[in-house]
This record gives C-alpha cells, sequence and structure tokens, in this order.
C-alpha cells in the first residue's frame, strides 16, 4: 500500500493558499545533518491532491486531470519538476518582500513564464438570460494547467501584501512562512500548537535546567 500522502494533512497556518504551497517544503532550514527538509510535493499525485484540497481544482477537474496524466510518466515527473521550481520561486520572492529586496529577474521570469503558459481556462458568456459570468473553458486543460493557478495567487499576494505582512516563523529550522494579517504584526509561530509550544517548552528547560 502506497504512503499515506502527508500533503493531505499538514496544518495550513500560511494564512494564504500561496504560502502553503510555499511551506510544503517542511522544515526549510533544518541543516543535512539532522535530517534536512522534508518535501511533501513528492509527486504529481500529491500535487493534484494539494490542489484538491485547497479548492483549486474540484472533483470533476482533478478527475480529468489524472486521465490526462495517466500513462504519461514523463509529463507527469515534468509538471512536478516545473512544481517545484515555481514553489521555489515563490519563497524567494515571499523573502524578498518580506526583507524588503528587490526581487531577483529570474524568479519573476520563472512566476512570469507559468502564468502565461498556463491562462486561467475562463471565459466570459451569458449564464443565466441576459447576465454575463464567468464560464469554465474546458478546452485546453492539461496536466500543468493548475500551476497557472498557483502563479496566479502567488503574484496576487505579492502585489497586494501590505508591508510586513509576510512573515517567517520564529522556531529554528521550521522555514515556514505566513501571511500575518493583524493589525500589529505579532505573530511569531507558524502555529501556536507546533512551533509555539517547542519554544514554550524549551524555554521552559532552560529555566529548569540552572
Ligand atoms: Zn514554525
Amino acid at each position: 500500500m502506497a504512503e499515506p500522502l502527508r500533503i493531505l494533512d499538514y496544518g495550513l497556518h500560511g494564512g494564504h493558499p500561496a504560502l502553503d504551497f510555499v511551506n510544503t517544503l517542511d522544515w526549510r532550514d533544518r541543516p543535512a545533518a539532522e535530517g534536512g527538509p522534508e518535501d511533501m510535493l513528492v509527486s504529481y499525485g500529491a500535487l493534484l491532491a494539494w490542489c484538491r484540497r485547497l479548492g483549486i481544482i474540484g472533483a470533476p477537474t482533478l478527475a480529468e486531470l489524472e486521465r490526462l496524466a495517466a500513462g504519461k510518466a514523463a509529463q507527469a515527473t515534468a509538471v512536478l519538476t516545473e512544481a517545484v521550481g515555481l514553489r521555489e520561486a515563490l519563497y524567494r520572492l515571499a523573502q524578498a518582500a518580506r526583507q524588503g529586496r528587490t526581487a531577483k529577474p529570474a524568479d519573476l521570469e520563472t512566476l512570469n513564464r507559468t502564468l502565461l503558459r498556463y491562462p486561467e481556462g475562463r471565459v466570459l458568456a451569458a449564464v443565466n438570460g441576459a447576465r454575463l459570468g464567468w464560464k469554465a473553458h474546458g478546452e485546453g486543460l492539461e496536466p500543468g494547467s493548475p500551476l497557472g493557478a498557483i502563479a496566479r495567487l502567488g503574484a496576487d499576494l505579492l502585489v497586494t501584501a501590505a508591508p510586513n505582512s509576510i512573515r517567517c516563523c520564529a522556531g529554528p529550522d521550521c522555514g515556514w512562512l505566513f501571511h500575518d494579517t493583524s493589525p500589529n504584526k505579532r505573530r511569531r509561530w507558524c502555529s501556536m500548537e507546533s512551533c509555539g509550544n517547542r519554544a514554550k517548552a524549551r524555554r521552559h528547560y532552560e529555566k529548569h535546567k540552572a
């Protein structure tokens, strides 16, 4: 039996789907000697499962993408490689925004390439009598199409995020990013239950060790 996918039950603490995507590389800052980072994006199936979990694709689209990718292992692997490249570009762009640095042209190029390569897949149509609305445009769906939606989410965050709202968890080795929309921007941890409690336990240990 296949291993259960961690990507289906890790904590979505990014506060924004683009950062939840970035956080699919867990323990990003953990040194190699201690096991290094842990990638939850282990297969094309894991990518689709993540998109479904976040509501980026519906069940019918998931089924259609699985059908398209079936028997095309090389293409599915290429999309996975592209997804990881997009995630790492998003990570560096979010870090640049967080630290007030200029974005690297190569990272913008990666994001823009994905935006242009996978159009949004919806067209304007009469949906209710004369009323116009968005209608899914089924043609052109390909295994990499969900990457376009992820890139648009990432671009939207980078364009609209308020100063100091993209933050990094203070937990040692954690490396998770989150979008802090609280007015005073004092959130420190990806989650109180994991990194917050680990820090509390460590303080407790240090205090009583003496
Ligand atoms: Zn953390």
